[in-house]
């Protein structure tokens, strides 16, 4: 049966493919084939997982409360049972081996069937065990982390495959990098959710806010993904895909057409200059840096070295990879924000429970009551820009109180340098993310006491309008034309340039050919974005006169009707 679903278009582009997909619990578990080779090395890492799994129980049992010693001994021989339970242990391992397949996957059947079992019990105890089961699956997953895989292959028609999950998590998301879903569908996220933004940065079509799309949508469906706008259509007839297959065709043609502004430089059409650069997660994003001809980058995601592994990268690990991006980009900015962990990406070790991450110790925030992982990182950074063009950025930053604390960090870190004779770039500038409401609002305090500004728009509009950038429920509501979004913007960038301080903006807001216009309208001419937008805006500037665009920008900052600001936004954007 033919059927259409509507999301958030997150990431544009026509995807034409079979659904795979991951796991119908809070487990999401990818699913994977191994080679031959590679099989028994599975088996031998599965095994590895539930001897951890094991010996970790067995720890607990040490730190057992005494008031409730009796209750929790239970507890514990019901977990190690189920462990040790046929279907868990024998049978996943069994699964591995006849079916080539990843542990976890093979770990994730077994205990649906278990689960099962559990639930046709009459018993309402007994029943209820089934929690049981997934808590100790969810323990092994959570070791087979921990137990290096191999990351998924390409498979011969990987390029085909349609990702369709309930949610993933930007770390799981990343790990994808190398084998290459040719497009992602979610149930849960918004727009700018970190998610959504590494899917952007893949060059993936993508839908997420899908809302029941894991539960419909069946294994190997056919799907037709319009990532420009959020619509999928489930099994297509004959003639709908074919129509596809042409818009298809269409977008490839557009994308090969832009790859001709490689070499021109971002003009306006008075010749003022734009600055163009780009945003990455990891060094290996570097090529796409090159092959989109930014002028430098704006924004270097620092907290995704942080992610997917049990120990946290040490300060030669961070300066070798701050170091390379630093010397691949010769001598052009490099601009590497330290790490804004909390919220939606969090790391073992250092993961605190908030009722509300997004408002919780997140970013600078957790780098301050950590002061020694900031330092670690703050020494591989000073180190690196020895080598480079390198320059600090820090996130979530509210006033003053934070700016002080953050300075004296990196001025202790350099004198830790200093007294061991290791060289660092004692001019290296320091930049504020502007990002919370209050940061904007008390500007002049950022632009005293720091080198440079950058605008994160999908946390200013997410601050500003109180919405969750990560709750689809509320996705609606995320307007980055809403005129206190708009005023916030034109005070930073009008204030900033009034001091002389350099400002960007890194957000998504800066990859949208919607808004490159009005935000040259207000005065900006340095834009950080993923490179595979590098190549659209650069082409909305060539064609973009400044003087007609900034006298339509102040009617829109005017402006108070949505619809009034969109019709005088068509106008700008025009031609
Ligand atoms: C932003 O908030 O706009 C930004 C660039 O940072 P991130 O998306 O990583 O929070
Ligand atoms: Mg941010």
């Amino acid at each position: 049966m033919s059927f259409t679903l509507h999301g958030i278009a997150v990431s544009s582009g026509i995807a034409i493919g079979h659904a795979h997909l991951v796991s119908h619990t809070s487990l999401e578990v990818a699913h994977y084939a191994l080679p031959d080779q590679l099989v028994q090395e599975e088996v031998a890492r599965f095994d590895a997982a539930l001897e951890t799994a094991r010996h970790e129980l067995a720890a607990l049992r040490a730190v057992r409360p005494q008031q409730a010693a009796a209750e929790f001994d239970a507890f514990l021989d019901l977990h190690l049972m189920i462990l040790d339970d046929d279907h868990i242990s024998k049978a996943a391992r069994e699964m591995i081996a006849r079916e080539r397949c990843n542990a976890e996957w093979a770990l994730k059947v077994q205990m649906d069937e278990l689960v099962m079992h559990f639930e046709a019990f009459e018993d309402a105890y007994l029943r209820e065990r089934k929690t049981d089961v997934v808590q100790v699956v969810e323990r092994v997953l959570k070791t087979l982390a921990g137990h290096a895989g191999h990351a998924p292959p390409a498979t011969e028609h990987g390029a085909k495959m349609i990702l369709v999950a309930h949610d993933v998590s930007p770390a799981d998301l990343i790990q994808l990098k190398p084998h290459q879903f040719s497009a992602i569908l979610t149930d849960l996220g918004g727009a700018t959710s970190h998610t959504a933004i590494i899917a952007r940065g893949l060059n993936t079509p993508c839908v997420v806010g899908l809302h029941r799309a894991r539960l419909l949508v069946r294994e190997n469906d056919e799907i037709i993904v319009d990532g420009e706008h959020g619509v999928i259509i489930v099994n297509p007839d004959r003639q709908i895909l074919a129509e596809y297959r042409l818009r298809q065709d269409q977008w490839e043609l557009e994308r090969k057409k832009l790859k001709g502004l490689k070499t021109k430089r971002a003009i306006t059409l008075e010749g003022v200059r734009i600055e163009l650069h780009a945003n990455i997660e990891m060094p290996h994003d570097l090529p796409d840096v090159k092959e989109n001809s930014a002028a430098g980058i704006g924004l270097f995601r620092s907290e995704f070295l942080f992610l997917n592994r049990d120990e946290l990268p040490d300060e030669d690990e961070q300066f070798e990879a701050y170091r390379a991006v630093a010397e691949g980009m010769r001598g052009l900015p490099v601009t590497i924000r330290t790490f804004d962990l909390g919220a939606d990406k969090q790391i073992k070790g250092v993961q605190r429970v908030a009722s509300n991450p997004a408002l919780g110790l997140r970013a600078i925030r957790l780098c301050l009551v950590e002061p020694q992982l900031f330092r670690t990182q703050l020494r591989a950074l000073l180190r690196a820009s020895h080598y480079g063009n390198v320059k600090i950025l820090v996130p979530m930053l509210s006033g003053a109180a934070e700016i002080n604390q953050t300075l004296q960090a990196i001025a202790t870190a350099r004198q830790s340098l200093d007294r061991e004779g290791v060289p660092y770039n004692r001019e290296i500038p320091v930049g504020g993310m502007i990002e919370i409401p209050a940061a904007a609002l008390a500007l002049n305090t950022f632009t005293r006491k720091l080198d440079f500004l950058s605008i994160g728009t999908n946390d200013l509009i997410q601050y500003t309008l109180a919405i969750d950038r990560t709750d689809e429920e509320v996705a609606h509501l995320y307007d980055p034309l809403h005129p206190a979004v708009l005023y916030l913007l034109a005070h930073v960038i009008g204030n900033a340039n009034k001091a002389g301080i350099p400002v960007s903006v890194c957000g998504e807001m800066a990859g949208e050919v919607a808004y490159t216009r009005l935000l040259l309208g207000l005065g900006l001419r340095q834009l950080s974005m993923h490179p595979a937008q590098l190549f659209s805006v650069k082409q909305r500037i060539l064609t973009t006169s400044l003087a007609g665009t900034e006298a339509i920008t102040h009617k829109i900052l005017r402006a108070d009707d949505p619809a009034k600001i969109r019709e005088l936004l068509d106008r700008l954007n025009a031609g």
